[in-house]
């Protein structure tokens, strides 16, 4: 059984069992009724009371799952559940263990920079290691204005929300950025390097003109 909470009232004259809609009971005693016998009536109502539990989660399960969201190019319906160990969990729907609507954008967010930063590292390490170049460190940042950029210490920088794009599109902006590390400049030197890298970028550079604004919530 989730908490409970005991309250007397001088309006009372018998014991009444609430079940809140967190699912938390709420149990309301009259002004000299002795304490130590409420454990004994939830004891007796168990069964009442997570049956009443259960529907009320259910219920509201049901009322807060809406939206859907973007991950490497897929829409996904969110799924909001209790009583799971992984906050954020992606399969056939994301499911966000959460019942209180208020913290789901939060941790959505930092579910979305974490699989960021693991998948665009892996990227630009792959195209790095062909390419032979070596950058000082990778960072994932919520600009709002850019998808990446690379700044003269060879740092290169991640906007989270290119996670919601296909997989295509995230190489692409590895390798645009990647290029950078030898062509500061957009000149036709620095489009042929990101072209050796990544043959198929302009397809990927015009969906992510087209479409970049779709990724957000
Ligand atoms: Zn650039």
């Amino acid at each position: 059984m989730q908490s409970v909470t005991i309250v007397r009232s001088s309006k009372r004259k018998s014991v009444g069992i609430q079940i809140l809609p967190d699912a938390s009971v709420k149990v309301t005693i009259p002004l000299l009724y002795p304490k130590f016998f409420v454990s004994k009536i939830l004891k007796e109502k168990e069964e009442w009371i997570m049956a009443a539990q259960q529907r009320m989660l259910a219920q509201k399960e049901q009322k807060i799952a809406k939206g859907h969201y973007l991950y490497l190019g897929q829409t996904y319906p969110l799924q909001l559940r209790s009583g799971q160990k992984d906050l954020v969990e992606i399969s056939d729907k994301l499911y966000v263990a959460s019942m209180n609507e208020k913290f789901v954008k939060t941790y959505l967010v930092s579910w979305y920079k974490q699989q960021a930063r693991k998948i665009i590292v892996a990227r630009v390490n792959h195209y790095a290691k062909i390419a032979g170049l070596s950058f000082r460190s990778i960072s994932i940042t919520t600009a709002e204005t850019r998808w990446g950029s690379c700044s003269s210490n060879k740092t290169l920088n991640f906007n989270w929300k290119l996670v919601m794009a296909p997989i295509e599109v995230i190489d692409y902006v590895v390798t645009h950025e990647l290029a950078h590390l030898t062509e500061l400049n957009h000149s036709k030197a620095f489009w042929e390097t990101v072209r050796r890298m990544y043959p198929l970028y302009r397809e990927h550079r015009t969906w992510l003109k087209r479409y970049g604004h779709t990724l957000s919530f």
